[in-house]
């Protein structure tokens, strides 16, 4: 077992304040940080510390697969098949889907049959692999994701009462399955500029009346969130799209998972996110990034879908066990009191575990590690018999390690 110093992200959505904080920083910080990696990402790997210095887990890894991953070399090859980030929203992200194992496959193969570098802002398909990805909520962590309900929808896009919008309400209603939302997100998504530059004031302005009407207004957090997105990103399509999405909200431990093709924004929020390892993503809008509409909507899944959210299971040794088909990863989260006695991690390497509440210690044969808040840890497939426990008070453990898909 090593430190692990994680890589700090900037985005313009991050918080000046969300990870500073959680890391023992000054705050407000000097920019917006919107990730803090632990991976062996090649676009930006953490570091581990040793007695010797300092080097990246892409290094480390590759310098000993067989010791540091063990047996899941067999299965992922040469590097660690997982990212694990902090994620600190305080403004929307893209709206967005993953793809799946087949189409990543094939898109990445496309790409580099026609040429497009593999860094270029233009690339879709960074990787070939797919994208499943779970976040846990640190706090309130906000979120649209999967198409809602068509009823509820054509619910919702009759209660904002615009005339220009009858004729979707309309379409969606007579025909309220995913062959119905993919024809109108389809349109929503590809109307012509003059066509969009008149319907999105006048739902807006619905939005407004509607917030400001008097009796039930079931549809307010939907409506307000449409508000919010037409703020931050003037104009966009997008904006329609968001009102055919679930909208959630996950309290402190609760979870998000997202398997490809599911469309999904993260609105706001901090929280512990895991994901295979790639980097690939197709935007719809609602971003100052690479959009490809086609793209994405060959990925897309329209079928409706209840909130995605992943109800945690306890563990038998106690911790909290989050539960997803990926095979590239599973989490679980230690909840240690001050005072109590070691906790065993049994299967935490090859993998990585992250404090996100006080400060624990990892005990391995004598040898002793302190993690504090925003720190982690790199255990690799030859460390056995780590046990973990609060120090100075109650500390929260993340151990993030290679799944069995179940
Ligand atoms: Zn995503």
């Amino acid at each position: 077992m090593q430190e692990l110093v994680g890589a700090l992200r900037s985005y313009a959505w991050g918080s000046r304040t969300a990870l500073a904080r959680l890391c023992g920083r000054p705050v407000p910080s000097a920019h917006p940080e919107a990730e803090l990696w632990f991976g062996a990402h090649p676009a930006d790997p953490a570091h581990v510390k040793a007695a010797e210095g300092t080097r990246s887990l892409l290094e480390v890894v590759a310098a000993d697969p067989a010791r540091e991953l063990g047996a899941v070399a067999d299965t992922f090859g040469t590097r660690l098949p997982f990212l694990l980030k902090i994620l600190a929203a305080e403004e929307p992200l893209s709206l967005q889907a993953h793809p799946s194992s087949a189409q990543a496959r094939a898109g990445f193969e496309r790409e580099n049959r026609t040429g497009v570098p593999l860094d270029s802002p233009m690339r879709n398909y960074r990787d070939d692999s797919h994208k499943p990805e779970l976040v846990v909520a640190l706090d309130r962590f906000e979120a649209l994701a999967g198409f809602r309900d068509p009823h509820r929808t054509v619910d919702l896009l009759r209660a904002l009462d615009v005339p220009g919008l009858n004729i979707y309400a309309e379409l969606l209603a007579a025909q309220p399955d995913s062959a119905g939302l993919r024809t109108l997100f389809t349109t929503w998504i590809t109307l012509p500029p003059a066509a969009l530059s008149t319907l999105l004031p006048a739902v807006l302005e619905g939005c407004v009346r509607y917030l400001s009407g008097k009796g039930t207004r079931e549809f307010t957090p939907e409506v307000r969130t449409a508000l919010e997105l037409a703020e931050a990103y003037p104009g966009d399509a997008g904006v329609l799209a968001a009102l055919l999405l679930n909208r959630l909200t996950l309290e402190p431990g609760q979870a998000l998972y997202l398997d490809a093709g599911n469309l999904h924004a993260y609105l706001r929020g901090v929280g512990v996110e895991i994901m295979a390892n790639s980097d690939n993503v197709l935007r719809g809008g609602l971003t100052p990034k690479h959009v490809d509409v086609p793209e994405l909507l060959r990925v897309l899944d329209f079928e409706p879908i209840e909130l995605p959210v992943i109800e945690p299971a306890l563990g038998e040794d106690g911790s909290v066990r989050y539960r997803t088909p990926a095979p590239e990863f599973a989490l679980c989260r230690f909840d240690l009191s001050a005072e109590a006695e070691p906790v065993a991690l049994a299967d935490a390497g090859p993998g990585i575990v992250l404090c996100t509440e006080g400060t624990v210690e990892l005990s391995q044969n004598g040898r002793v590690l302190t993690v504090a808040r925003g720190g982690a840890a790199w255990i690799s497939a030859a460390d056995t018999d780590i046990k973990a426990r609060a120090i100075g008070g109650p500390a929260q453990l993340f151990s993030a390690c290679v799944g069995t898909g179940n």
